[in-house]
């Protein structure tokens, strides 16, 4: 029952317009870059922006 292995990374979405970070997310590092931009709901700004994925 070993635990699968892969490399997953925590990163922050951060709003592309405000610069909040709104959510936390994690990230599979082994399967390549991740798709960058997401469209999230900003609670900021009350509407949904681009959000830029953060790797700490
Ligand atoms: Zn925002």
């Amino acid at each position: 029952m070993a635990k699968k292995k892969s490399k997953r990374e925590y990163v922050w979405l951060e709003c592309k317009e405000c610069g909040q970070r709104n959510y936390r997310t994690t990230v599979n590092v082994a399967e390549g870059t991740p798709k960058l931009e997401l469209k999230k709901y900003c609670k900021s700004e009350r509407k949904h922006t681009a959000h830029k994925i953060r790797r700490k």
